[in-house]
């Protein structure tokens, strides 16, 4: 098979991953429970995932990093800390969901969504600005759209944010691992990101960086502070109630490990290549429609496209048939398709990872040629 699905899950991980999900699995019970040899490894472990988050990422300490289920818990922690009925919500028009779900829960808040067309960061930016100086209280922008993969000037809006001083949260679900993502040079109150996508590891795990006040969203055990009745005041306890994702956890780790070996300046330029090939190649096939940025600098390994008279849905079984794995439909961001006129039917989405090929490209391009 062909997966081109990547911006859902990487399916393909570095043998290291899964080795050390099993080796958990066999050797570690829960964290910061015991000093005994198998609750030792595992907080040895988690400490280490947070160690290699915190110094990728520049997130200060290793305390500052959460583990979370995935990057929807972690985009929920920091709403929850810092959203308030009533409040004025600045977003970018091209968030998922799992931002603008959480926001739907909240009563009475004015969410104003900064519209401007894809692929133009300069627009983006015009608008952004002049929402926040209509007042507001946080402020949320996704870094890479998982739509169309278009690379939002998001330094440029924690700058933004950080001369109004109002809380920015970054939702960095498709650009960790792929692109430089930092919670200190952004000033950012959180960053929120799955440890399943560009970090290659295993489902149910997340991180959330953490650089502002905190409000809990479970309660529960911590191991530590047992007497008291409320949530630590100090992290990563405070947000992480409950028994961890220790197996999983490990194989973060490695997958941590595995981006700094390979590094992201390589994984990136890969992408970028993959994602130009296959657009390019699209854009000569009669009938296909390309969203596409990468010329102008701002797309990821991140790809939609349309076959004119065909559902995506179509599009996608058929390419399935043809053992070729994409994603078709909505993608979990009615929000980015309004904002990028592709609300009626969605798109067909191609999302790559560091272990595509131009040669599985090259494939992808002669199935689309005979269904175009
Ligand atoms: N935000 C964006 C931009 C995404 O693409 C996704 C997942 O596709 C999410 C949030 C949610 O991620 P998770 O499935 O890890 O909760």
């Amino acid at each position: 098979m062909i997966y081109l699905d990547n911006a859902a899950t990487t399916l393909q991980k570095p043998p290291a991953v899964r080795r050390a999900v099993g080796q958990a699995m066999a050797t570690m019970t829960s964290p910061g429970r015991g000093t005994y040899g198998p609750a030792a490894r595992a907080s040895r472990t988690l400490l280490a995932c947070r160690e290699a988050a915190a110094a990728l990422f520049q997130a200060g300490p290793p305390e500052n990093v959460v583990l979370t289920f995935n990057a929807t818990h972690g985009l929920n922690i920091a709403l929850n800390s810092l959203v308030k009925p009533g409040d004025r919500v600045v977003l970018s028009g091209y968030e998922h969901n799992a931002v603008t779900r959480p926001l739907a829960a909240v009563p009475d808040l004015r969410v104003r969504v900064v519209r401007a067309p894809l692929f133009r960061p300069d627009r983006f930016l015009e608008d952004f600005a002049r929402q926040l100086d209509r007042g507001a209280e946080v402020a949320v922008c996704t870094h890479v759209s998982n739509v169309y993969g278009y690379v939002l000037p998001v330094e440029e809006v924690a700058d933004l944010c950080r001369r109004r001083g109002v809380p920015l949260v970054v939702d960095a679900a498709q650009s960790a691992g792929v692109l430089p993502v930092t919670l200190s040079g952004w000033g950012a109150a959180f960053v929120a990101m799955p440890g399943h996508k560009g970090l290659y590891g295993p489902q149910g795990t997340g991180l959330l960086l953490c650089g502002g006040e905190t409000q809990p969203l479970l309660y529960g055990g911590t191991g530590s502070q047992s007497r008291q009745r409320e949530m630590p005041d100090f992290l990563p306890d405070r947000l992480e109630a409950g028994t961890h994702n220790v197996p999983g956890a490990a194989g973060l780790l490695e997958g941590l490990r595995f981006l700094r070996r390979r590094g992201l300046g390589t994984i990136q330029r890969q992408e970028t290549a993959l994602v130009a090939q296959a657009a390019q190649g699209l854009a000569r096939l009669p009938g296909v429609q390309v969203f596409s940025g990468w010329q102008r600098g701002c797309q990821s390994g991140v790809l939609s496209f349309r076959l004119a008279g065909r559902d995506p849905g179509w599009v996608a079984d058929a390419l399935a048939q043809g053992g070729i794995a994409v994603r078709a439909g909505l993608h979990c961001a009615p929000l980015a398709h309004a904002t990028g006129g592709t609300g009626d039917t969605g798109t067909v989405r191609v999302s790559f990872s560091t272990f595509n090929t131009p040669g599985e490209v090259d494939r992808f391009l002669k199935r689309m040629a005979r269904l175009a």
